[in-house]
C-alpha cells in the first residue's frame, strides 16, 4: 500500500499514513515517569512520538502517581540533598539490599547516568523539594519531588505536549505485532473508535509490572494472592510484558520477587498510596491470626526492613497480621489514613481484631516478661532487647503495659513485581537467542529485574524509570533514523 506524508496540523510532527494507520518514529506504550521520560528525550532527538497510555486521563501515570522521591548518586551535597551520595556509595546499597542479585554492568551504568538525572529532570520541568524527615531518612540520597508524584508528572506531561509529542488516553494496547525480533505495529482499543493499529520504526515498552493482574501473581502466590492488596494503578496487568516474553524477547528476574510492604488491611484493593503504609512496627509487636509472633520486630533499622514485612505477612494464615502497641508510642510514627483500634484491655482489643483474648494475654505477658531493661532509641540499634522468648526482639523491645492497647490490622501491599524483559545498556530488548532485537526498547519497571532481582533500595524506581526512560528514547529516536 503506498506511504503518504501528512503533518499533524496540532504540532506539526512529522509520521507518515499507511491505509487507515498511521506510522510514526516512535511509540511508547505506557503513560508513567518511565513513558515520558522516554517520550521526552525521543521527541528532543527529533523523532515523531506517540505515547499511549491505558488509564482514562484522571489516573494517567501508573504508579508513578505515588512517588516521592528518587534516588540519584551525587558527588556533594545540593540545596536538597544534606550530603554526597557516591556512585560506589548508591553500589554498595544496591549490592546489599539485593543479595547481589543485579546485572552488575548494567546497575554500575545505572547509578553513573543517575548523577545527570538530577539536572535532567529539572530540564524537563520537574522540581525539587528538601526531604521532610520522614520514617526512612533519606534526606542525604533522595530527591524529592516537589508537590509529589503527580506534580512530577503533570511537568512531564506539560513539557512532552509542549514538545509536540502526541497523547493519546484511554488508549490499551491490546496486541503487538513482532516479526525475528523487530517490532512492527500494535493494536490499541479505546472506548471511542475501537479498535485501531498503529505501525512505528521503534517501540518503547515502559507498561510497568504485573502486580495489578490478580490472576498471575496466583500463578506463583496462590489463593494467598486474593489478599494481598495492590498500592498502586489498577492498569498494570502486566500485558505487554506477557506479549514480549511469548514474542520472543528474553525474560529476567524471578517471578515472585516483587516489592511489597505491610499496609492497612482497611485500604483499597487497589491505588491506597502511601498514606495506607504502616511505619510502627518496631514500636510493638507483630501477631497473626493466632495471635502469635511470628518474626523479630527489632531486627534491624526501619529503612532496612520496611520492605521484607509484606512477604512475612504474605507467609501467614489468610495473610493478616496485627501490630500492636501502647498508648506511650502512639506518637512515635507517622500517622496513616485510618485510625488505630484501640481497646482498654488486651481482651477487649483481641475481641476488636477477632482474635483470641487468651492467646493475646498469653503472647503479651511472655513478651513483657522477656523484655531487658534498655535506653531506648529507634534511630540506633539499642540495648532494648529481649531474652528467652522465640522470635526475639533484639532493639527497641520495651513492655506492652499502658492502655488503651492499640492495633492496626495488615496485609501484604504489593508495590511492583521484578519480572521483566531484559535489556543491554542502551535500554534495547535481548531476545531470548541473546540478540538485540532490531527495534524493541523497555524502561521502568517492566525491565527492573535487571538492576534488582530481589530487595529494594528506596527511591530506586523512578531512578530505573528516569535513567533508563531517557536512554530508551534517545536510543529509539536514533534507531528510526537509520
Ligand atoms: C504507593 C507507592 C509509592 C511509591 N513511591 C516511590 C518513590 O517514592 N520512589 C520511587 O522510586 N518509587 C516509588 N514507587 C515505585 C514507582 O512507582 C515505580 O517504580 C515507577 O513509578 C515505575 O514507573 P513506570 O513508568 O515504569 O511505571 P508506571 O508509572 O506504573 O506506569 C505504567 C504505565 O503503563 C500503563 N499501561 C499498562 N498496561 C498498558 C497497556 N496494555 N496499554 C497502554 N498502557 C498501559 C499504565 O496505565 C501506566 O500509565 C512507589 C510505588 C507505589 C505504588
Amino acid at each position: 500500500m503506498a506511504q503518504a506524508f501528512r503533518k499533524t496540523p496540532k504540532n506539526g510532527v512529522r509520521c507518515w499514513t499507511e491505509g487507515m494507520s498511521s506510522k510514526y518514529d516512535v511509540l511508547v506504550i505506557g503513560g508513567g515517569n518511565a513513558a515520558l521520560c522516554a517520550a521526552i528525550s525521543a521527541r528532543r532527538a527529533g523523532a515523531s512520538v506517540l505515547v499511549l497510555e491505558g488509564a482514562p486521563k484522571f489516573y494517567r501515570g501508573g504508579n508513578t502517581r505515588h512517588t516521592r522521591n528518587m534516588r540519584c548518586a551525587h558527588d556533594a551535597a545540593t540545596e536538597i540533598l544534606t550530603g554526597p551520595y557516591t556512585e560506589e556509595e548508591f553500589w554498595d546499597d544496591l549490592l546489599r539490599v539485593t543479595g547481589g542479585e543485579t546485572d552488575e554492568e548494567l546497575a554500575r551504568f545505572m547509578i553513573h547516568e543517575s548523577k545527570d538525572i538530577l539536572n535532567w529532570i529539572v530540564e524537563q520541568g520537574v522540581r525539587w523539594q528538601p526531604s521532610l524527615g520522614g520514617t526512612l531518612s533519606l534526606g542525604r540520597t533522595n530527591s524529592f519531588f516537589l508537590g509529589g508524584g503527580r506534580a512530577m508528572l503533570n511537568a512531564l506531561y506539560l513539557t512532552a505536549e509542549r514538545l509536540g509529542v502526541e497523547i493519546r488516553y484511554d488508549a490499551e494496547v491490546v496486541d503487538i505485532k513482532i516479526e525475528d525480533g523487530m517490532f512492527l505495529s500494535a493494536e490499541l482499543k479505546q472506548p471511542v473508535g475501537g479498535t485501531t493499529t498503529v505501525a512505528a520504526a521503534t517501540l518503547v515498552a515502559a507498561a510497568g509490572g504485573f502486580e495489578a493482574n490478580i490472576e498471575w501473581l496466583r500463578e506463583y502466590w496462590g489463593e494467598a494472592a486474593d489478599n494481598f492488596l495492590i498500592r498502586g494503578t489498577p492498569y498494570n496487568r502486566g500485558s505487554i510484558l506477557k506479549m514480549l516474553l511469548a514474542k520472543g524477547v528474553q525474560e529476567v528476574g524471578d517471578p515472585t520477587q516483587c516489592h511489597a510492604v505491610a499496609i492497612d488491611a482497611r485500604a483499597p484493593k487497589f491505588d491506597g498510596g502511601i498514606i495506607t503504609r504502616h511505619d510502627s512496627v518496631v514500636f510493638g509487636i507483630v501477631v497473626n491470626k493466632h495471635a502469635q509472633r511470628f518474626y523479630d520486630e527489632g531486627e534491624d533499622i526501619w529503612p532496612k526492613r520496611y520492605a521484607i514485612w509484606g512477604r512475612l505477612v504474605a507467609a501467614q494464615p489468610d495473610q493478616i497480621a496485627h501490630i500492636i502497641f501502647d498508648s506511650t508510642v502512639v506518637t512515635s510514627f507517622m500517622p496513616t489514613l485510618f485510625p488505630p483500634i484501640a481497646g482498654d484491655t488486651i481482651a477487649e482489643l483481641a475481641g476488636k481484631l477477632e482474635l483470641d483474648p487468651t492467646a493475646l494475654e498469653k503472647t503479651i505477658t511472655e513478651f513483657n516478661a522477656a523484655v531487658r531493661p534498655g535506653t531506648f532509641d529507634h534511630t540506633v540499634l539499642d540495648d532494648c532487647r529481649t531474652e528467652g522468648i522465640e522470635p526475639p526482639k533484639t532493639h527497641w523491645a520495651r513492655r506492652i503495659e499502658t492502655p488503651p492497647y492499640l492495633a492496626y490490622p495488615v496485609r501484604p501491599g504489593i508495590t511492583f513485581t521484578y519480572l521483566g524483559t531484559r535489556v543491554n545498556k542502551q535500554a534495547r530488548m535481548l531476545m531470548k537467542d541473546g540478540r538485540p532485537s532490531a527495534n524493541m526498547f523497555a524502561a521502568g519497571e517492566i525491565m527492573a529485574g535487571n538492576v534488582l532481582g530481589r530487595g529494594y533500595a528506596a527511591g530506586i524506581g523512578m531512578t530505573i524509570g528516569s535513567v533508563f526512560g531517557r536512554i530508551a528514547g534517545r536510543e529509539a529516536a536514533k534507531n528510526a533514523r537509520n
